[in-house]
């Protein structure tokens, strides 16, 4: 492709939005243009390497025997109600109704659609197992979208469902996939940590995600040097003992006044935050009761925890107000289980405390030599938040922290579909089983920033080669010189016969302008054809090192071609 007749969108700043590396350098790159917010529109030069993104995870996907459909994006309510997923799946669901009142969504992923889809269309046994995928977007009216691709209202998805007779089948598609996905995310030259996760609005039996590591990843990610690794909603770790073994004292009631943070309280009463326990009210919109949940002072609650303990949605746990708070007989600040009639879920730290300090249900108190069991009851769980030393749940050993971008989760979603949508087949005796599946999400576009954060430098984006929009362009120093003119088409044209991407920048603008460009959109190899062109010299030089080197055209054209040749 010739410069000038390219859309090379570049821009020296990116609007003020734009936090982190990858968004910036998106729109300054010009390879995306926000619409509205989450919504954008992807430029030549984006959309390519969003394609070669896809490519690779296409041949991934056909080489583990995935079959590519597509399906719309507009999908009935009826199959969302017949999976249950219509009430529950919440505000993020973008519905609408056409012209004669009937319901629609905007599909946020496409289990319903799937399972529909093989129950109509797989009339035997043997046509399983199976796995279909298609690369295609998503709808999701996400709460806050921000960072550009990583986060937005409509997304690529590449999105996989295996159906199976059995368990054990499932569990050989599910490796397959974690097999696939390790693949592919090699390809893409990612620094990841396969995590156990939980299964979210999604369900099933068992999860894992797949998390680019990077400073500014979305998720926690807890680990272990002996190979555990868990995503911070579904992290646990072994009980952090403290005051286990106080004999109990008698409870007291004490004035605290204006004391209302743990800090204060702690300070006031002379103890650390660990001598505390917080106790937090939340709302359970499902059910619509108050409950209450124990930590240690020092510690924070794990929501996801809670949501499951309470088999609800995510968006069906709320903090409880300032009134529903008074509406259970306590006070803002001061709360705590003792003498209050309300739901409990006690973490299983605070369950074996002596002595500890709580709120005292009444302004400007708290007890303190409070115990679970003789002054309060609940349910015992571990809903803590797992912190940076505490003990692995596998080998006891301090775990390590860092944070992720999830890029892609495999699920175990067992007979949660197939059951109540009828997708069945019928056993060797005639009996109808609900077929067994699995889901298997890659987030395309994330996955396409993610590779930015972790490929780029201050000029700009280091493509790896085999995402990059072009794999070479030649820069003429002064296009209207003949000699370096005819050199440079030469070796476009040579580049173009060799099957490579190459762009030859004729714009009429100076070189170091052009350089920019390149740099910042992140061509893996700029070759500079200038004063010695007439001696078939040229400057070369990689763009991820920017490492500049003298070479003849023949050994330019040479490196180029076996670098593309070479290149997965
Ligand atoms: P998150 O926890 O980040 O909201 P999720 O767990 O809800 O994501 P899944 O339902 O597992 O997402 O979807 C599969 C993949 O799609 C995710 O692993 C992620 O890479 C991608 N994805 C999900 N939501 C978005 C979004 N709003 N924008 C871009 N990609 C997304
Ligand atoms: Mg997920």
């Amino acid at each position: 492709m010739k410069a000038s007749k390219m859309i090379i969108a570049t821009l020296k700043e990116a609007p003020n939005e734009a936090q982190i590396s990858s968004h910036i350098l998106l729109i300054r790159a010009g390879m995306i243009r926000k619409l509205v917010a989450g919504v954008y529109n992807y430029l030549p030069i984006g959309l390519r390497t969003l394609y070669k993104v896809e490519k690779i995870i296409r041949e991934e996907m056909d080489e583990a025997g995935g079959q590519e459909i597509l399906s719309s994006a507009i999908q009935p309510k009826e199959l969302w109600v017949e999976s249950g997923r219509w009430q529950k799946y919440g505000p993020e669901l973008i519905r609408f109704k056409d012209r004669h009142e009937r319901e629609f969504c905007l599909g946020p992923t496409h289990e319903e659609i799937f399972t529909d889809l093989v129950r109509n269309e797989i009339k035997s046994r043997k046509s399983l197992p199976l796995n279909i995928y298609q690369i295609q977007t998503k709808y999701r009216d996400e709460l806050r979208p921000r960072f550009g691709l990583m986060r937005s209202r409509e997304f690529i998805m590449k999105d996989a469902y295996s159906f199976d007779l059995d368990e054990s089948g499932l569990d050989v598609s599910y490796h397959n996939m974690y097999e696939t996905y390790k693949r592919i995310f090699d390809r893409f030259g990612l620094n990841y940590k396969i995590v156990l996760a939980d299964t979210g609005a999604i369900g099933g039996s068992g999860s894992h995600q797949f998390m680019a590591i990077s400073e500014i990843g979305e998720s926690d990610i807890a680990y272990c040097d002996c190979g555990y690794a868990a995503d911070e909603e579904k992290a646990t770790s072994l009980i952090n003992e403290y005051k286990t073994t106080e004999d109990e004292l008698p409870l007291e009631k004490v004035h605290t006044p204006d004391q209302k943070t743990i800090e204060e309280v702690s300070s006031f009463v002379k103890l650390t935050p660990k001598d505390i326990v917080k106790s937090i009210v939340y709302k359970d919109l499902a059910h619509n009761e108050l409950v209450m949940v124990l930590v240690r002072g020092d510690r924070d609650v794990n929501e996801i925890k809670v949501v499951n303990a309470l088999d609800i949605a995510e968006y069906e746990l709320v903090l409880a107000s300032y009134d529903d708070i008074l509406s259970i007989g306590s006070v803002e600040g001061f709360v705590s289980p003792i003498g209050l009639n309300v739901k409990t879920l006690v973490d299983d730290e605070v369950a074996i405390m002596k002595n500890f300090v709580v709120g005292g249900n009444e302004s400007n108190y708290h007890f303190i030599n409070a115990n679970f069991k003789r002054d309060f009851t609940g349910q015992v769980i571990e809903v803590r938040k797992v912190a940076l030393g505490d003990r692995c749940p596998i080998c006891g050993k301090p775990l390590k922290m860092e944070k992720g971008i999830e890029v892609g989760q495999i699920f175990k979603l067992g007979t949660k579909y197939s059951k109540p949508m009828n997708c069945v087949y019928q056993d060797e005796n005639g009996e109808l089983k609900p077929i067994v599946m699995g889901c298997y999400g890659i987030g395309v576009t994330r996955t396409m920033s993610s590779i930015i954060e972790q490929y780029h430098d201050e000029h700009g984006i280091c493509w790896p080669l085999n995402v990059a929009p072009y794999h070479v362009v030649i820069v003429p120093i002064n296009y209207n010189d003949e000699t370096m003119r005819t050199k440079a088409t030469e070796l476009y044209e040579k580049f173009k016969t060799a099957g490579v991407e190459v762009v030859l920048d004729d714009r009429d603008e100076r070189p170091g302008f052009k350089f920019k460009d390149w740099e910042l959109i992140g061509i893996p190899y700029i070759i500079t054809v200038g004063r010695l062109a007439g001696d078939n010299i040229v400057e070369f030089k990689e763009r991820k090192t920017m490492i500049k080197k003298e070479k003849s055209l023949d050994e330019a054209y040479e490196t180029v071609v076996d670098a593309v040749r070479n290149c997965r």
